[in-house]
């Protein structure tokens, strides 16, 4: 079998490794994986993300501060990963009792675990506790939950507060998350300090996790905190870390100008009412309204120059009025940094391997191409996975054609990718469509069990020298 990636021209041109060509260049391996396991099967490279952890690991150390790093598991569903994270010395950011529960049967501690679920359950709050867990609390009916909890058991809580309501260049950012900053410091405090909650509450941190992919807003928003810090001192209150949460960029993409290409390409259709290259002509958030265009690009930033490690030393680096940068400052105030990214680790770490069932063309004459497997299975949170996906395929290339892949759910909107997918010749039923740098979000994060569909199989490979047999895939632990 070959192998060729969608859209030769005007691509998207992912970024791929080369466990993922070695696994390319082995078709017939993938088919034997896909019947063995079913269809589709995610595969994942846990190496990769022990790289990813290394560099991040990297990067802080050179900073000289302290430092943990909390593996955001709700990104990726795998326990094979949270073992790995233990294994590396980093923790992992639990978001629900199952999560935290897992955690702690593999061994996860008060140094490694931390609690950060938007909603949290009385029993989320007593595992916690029963663990010395940090829980991050976003209200203070949160607080009142944790205080009568902890008394109950007779054991002090440790927790953090989550922040939110930063002013960034003269803007409130708003958030429906956490305590707002100022009112904090004007109203809250005092409650937080009454005496009573001594014995069973220790505020040891402050905790934000901002939406979107500013640097600038989450340097500021670190450096508010460690000025709250400083004024919670003088209250008694020891701040013993920061965490600045997840949301470090990652890059997807080779090439800025297929980038910049399909930006343009798709606002000039879109103004000119010309057609897109989406399914029924989407414009992934931009919009003709009245002849001008409006909206923006409603998907990930797929291609970022300040990705992963630069992300994070410019939210290091971010100065306050004064001149000191937050990694001086976390220094001087003794402070531990902690972050807890869940896309970037996962970078390069997995992909998402469907059968082809079925060629059809429609009423339209576009050519569609139905997989054994749904749009939950490689969901996006936003309009679409802007990355080119490969087919592996047995016949030699004919006649070219564009095709939109399409799912096994009941909708209409099952379409796998929005974007028209030109190949050099129609797959042929049982051929290998893959889509890559699926494991952060894309795999599990919306999957449904709609029409009793089976969950798709999470596999890990291990690479070897020469050639890769089924015995180099196994599945994920199961606990
Ligand atoms: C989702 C989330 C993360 C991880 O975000 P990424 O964008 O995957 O890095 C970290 N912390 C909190 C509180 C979250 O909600």
């Amino acid at each position: 079998m070959k192998y060729i990636k969608g859209n030769i021209e005007n691509g998207l041109t992912p970024i791929t490794s080369s466990w993922m060509t070695h696994l390319f260049q082995n078709g017939p391996l993938l088919k034997d994986v896909l019947h063995e396991y079913g269809s589709p099967a995610n595969i994942h490279h846990l190496d990769s993300f022990s790289e990813n952890v290394t560099v991040f690991k990297e990067a802080i150390e050179h900073y000289e501060i302290a430092y943990q790093i909390y593996y955001a598991r709700k990104a990726n569903k795998c326990v094979s990963l949270v073992k790995r994270a233990f294994e590396l010395g980093i923790g992992v950011d639990t978001a629900s009792y199952k999560e935290l529960e897992q955690c702690v049967q593999l061994g996860g501690t008060a140094k490694n675990v931390v609690l950060t679920s938007a909603i949290k359950t009385p029993n989320q709050i007593k595992l916690a506790i029963q663990h010395e867990i940090p829980i991050i609390l976003d209200n203070l009916d949160e607080w009142n939950l944790t205080y009568k909890i902890a008394s109950e058991l007779q054991k002090k809580a440790k927790v953090g507060l989550r922040m939110s309501g930063f002013t960034v260049e003269n803007e409130k950012l708003y958030s429906r998350f956490g305590f707002d900053i100022d009112m904090l410091v004007e109203d809250t405090i005092s409650i937080l300090v009454e005496e009573i909650y001594k014995d069973f509450i220790a505020i040891e941190g402050l905790h934000f996790h901002l939406d979107g992919y500013s640097t600038t807003q989450r340097g500021k928003a670190l450096s508010d905190c460690l000025s709250l810090a400083e004024k919670l001192a003088l209250r008694n209150i020891q701040i013993k870390f920061i965490d600045i949460g997840g949301g470090i960029t990652m890059n997807y993409l080779e090439s800025k100008e297929e980038w910049e290409a399909f930006t343009k390409n798709l606002q000039h259709a879109v103004l000119h009412h010309l057609p897109t290259g989406t399914f029924s002509n989407n414009g992934l958030g931009y919009e003709n309204i009245n002849g001008a265009l409006e909206g923006k690009l409603n998907t990930y930033p797929f291609y970022n120059e300040c990705n992963g490690i630069d992300f994070l030393r410019n939210v290091l680096d971010f100065k306050d009025a004064a001149g000191h940068s937050n990694a001086y400052k976390l220094k001087k105030q003794n402070i531990q940094f902690r972050l807890e990214p869940g896309r970037s680790l996962l970078n390069q770490v997995g992909i998402t391997v469907a059968k082809v069932v079925h060629r059809k063309k429609d009423a339209k004459g576009q050519w569609l191409v139905g997989l054994d497997m749904n749009m939950s299975q490689m969901m996006s949170s936003s309009a679409d996975f802007l990355l080119d996906p490969f087919v592996l395929y047995n016949e030699n290339p004919s006649e070219e054609v564009a095709v939109y892949f399409t799912g096994a759910y009941c909708l209409e909107r099952d379409v796998l990718l929005k974007r028209k997918i030109t190949l050099p010749q129609l797959p042929q039923i049982d051929d290998i469509v893959v889509f890559v740098n699926t494991a952060g979000y894309m795999m599990h994060f919306f999957e449904t069990e709609a029409h009793l569909f089976e969950l798709s199989s999470n596999l890990n490979f291990t690479q070897t020298e020469g050639n890769p047999s089924l015995e180099n895939f196994t599945k994920d632990v199961e606990i």
